[in-house]
């Protein structure tokens, strides 16, 4: 990013003697002119939201009509034309929705062959993929900084202390801060040249949950940051022990679904709410958690979200459906209406008066849905914590797999023998939540393996 508008680089104030109030460099103007937009846009209704995403969708489809072969074709295939007309929620309904095998298969067709140079470089991203292959792709400076300013939106949403120390547990490569962790200053880019923060650490997620313990009692952290069942894993393990993290004052939620179990868990432990956030490599931040209440806003300005019934019409607030995500940013590879695979519930409007849409609930994938005796699926409710603890305490994991329509396999860590009679309790307490008579095989594991990136899914089934 070169400085068009300074004078001087005014990387750090208090170099030149200005300490308060300081002024930021470009960078962090940068930022902070975003949030400045941010804090008026989310207070927009959404009838304002709408249009000024479809302006912006109108840019995204023209580049990419010019500029994108693959789009090129699919928009001419739908009778499209973005440099002609106007597009409108009538026509943008007719475009196709992409998949993931789709921009496997397009390969360098998704590529745009220039983009305007304010976006600044390109740089590669691939995709993990909770399973089957990865998908490669581009990003810009442009679509980073988005990144970056909603996770700083996100932190000034629920107003954290940036002074505090952030800990991280979570993957980031196969071998990338493995036990005992690493450190930084600052909270990373996100807050970096607009706000001072505190240091951050970090953990690999496969690092053992007795050492995660340990690293955690060490730094003794403001914020913890992980995935869900990391979170509730640790919840367990501080919840037996007598040593405590003293100064944890929020809890932040990544990369799986957070159930209301947890949340419970968290509150009746910690006495905090978990924010979760609702993100994806392919167009980074779809939805944050409100910071009144337990569901999500969507990010409009970075991405367009549908979501769709089986008819791929709109869903309406309270129906279940699958999200389309279309950046708003993204002028290297355009993602539009794309099928991510997961499912949210639509919501109603919120209380807080932010006029940007909402997720009641985030449910996860297909394969995530219990697949019915008598036809259809449904996300899968297995009951409360309470339940099982009055059957038994020793459970420690669990995962549940749906192997057939009749019959389902139990996974459980135990930490001490479960008898014959809490199997058959067990095994009909789930029944009884899941609403039929499975066939229920109980096995033991000394842990639950989880997928390739560190993520654990507490319910799978094989017939999807
Ligand atoms: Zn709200």
């Amino acid at each position: 990013m070169k400085n068009k508008i300074l004078p001087v680089p005014f990387a750090d104030s208090s170099a030149l003697g200005n300490i308060f109030p300081a002024i930021p460099d470009q960078f962090g103007a940068a930022k902070l002119s975003a949030q400045l937009q941010f804090e008026s846009t989310q207070w927009w209704q959404p009838e304002k939201l709408h249009t000024s995403q479809f302006d912006q969708l109108n840019n995204v489809m023209k580049h990419a009509w010019q500029e994108v072969p693959f789009y090129k074709g699919r928009f001419q295939a739908a009778g499209i034309n973005p440099e002609t007309t106007k597009i409108d929620q009538n026509i943008f309904s007719k475009i196709p929705l992409l998949t993931r095998q789709e921009i496997q298969a397009a390969g360098d067709s998704m590529i745009a062959k220039t983009i305007p140079k304010e976006h600044g470089g390109r740089h590669k991203i691939q995709t993990s993929g909770s399973t089957g292959r990865a998908v490669q792709f581009q990003g810009t400076q442009m679509v980073t900084f988005f990144w970056q300013s909603f996770t700083l939106r996100d932190h000034l949403w629920h107003k954290r202390d940036l002074g505090g120390k952030l800990a991280a547990i979570r993957w980031a490569g196969e071998n990338e801060g493995l036990y005992p962790g690493k450190s930084r200053e600052n909270w990373g880019t996100a807050a970096e040249h607009a706000y001072q923060t505190g240091p951050a650490y970090f953990l690999h997620i496969k690092t053992e949950t007795s050492k995660q313990v340990e690293w955690l009692l060490n730094i003794q952290p403001q914020y913890l940051l992980t995935f869900p069942s990391q979170l509730s894993v640790l919840a367990d393990n501080f919840n037996y022990s007598d040593s405590k993290l003293e100064n944890l004052k929020g809890l932040i939620a990544v990369g799986e679904t957070v159930s209301d179990e947890l949340r419970v868990k968290c509150r009746n432990l910690w006495g905090l709410e978990i924010n979760d956030c609702y993100t994806c490599e392919e167009v980074g931040y779809i939805a944050l958690q409100c910071p009144e209440h337990n569901h999500y806003h969507i990010q409009s300005e970075n991405v367009f979200v549908e979501v769709v019934n089986d008819k791929d019409e709109p869903c309406k607030p309270g129906e279940t459906g699958r999200v389309l995500v279309t950046s708003l940013n993204n002028f290297a590879t355009p993602i539009i209406r794309y099928e991510l695979g997961d499912y949210a519930e639509v919501g109603e409007p919120c209380p807080c008066g932010r006029g940007l849409p909402v997720l009641k609930k985030i449910k996860g994938r297909s394969r995530n849905r219990l697949a019915l005796p008598g036809g259809g699926h449904t996300f899968p409710y297995f009951g409360n914590q309470e339940e099982y603890l009055a059957i038994t305490t020793a459970i420690r994991q669990y995962q549940i797999i749906q192997e057939s329509l009749q019959d389902i396999e139990v996974k459980l860590v135990v930490a001490e023998d479960i008898t014959v009679k809490q199997e058959n309790d067990l095994k009909q307490l789930l029944n009884k939540h899941l609403g039929f008579d499975f066939n229920i095989r109980i096995t033991y594991l000394e842990q639950i393996p989880k997928g390739p990136t560190g993520k654990y899914e507490e319910f799978i089934s094989r017939i999807i």
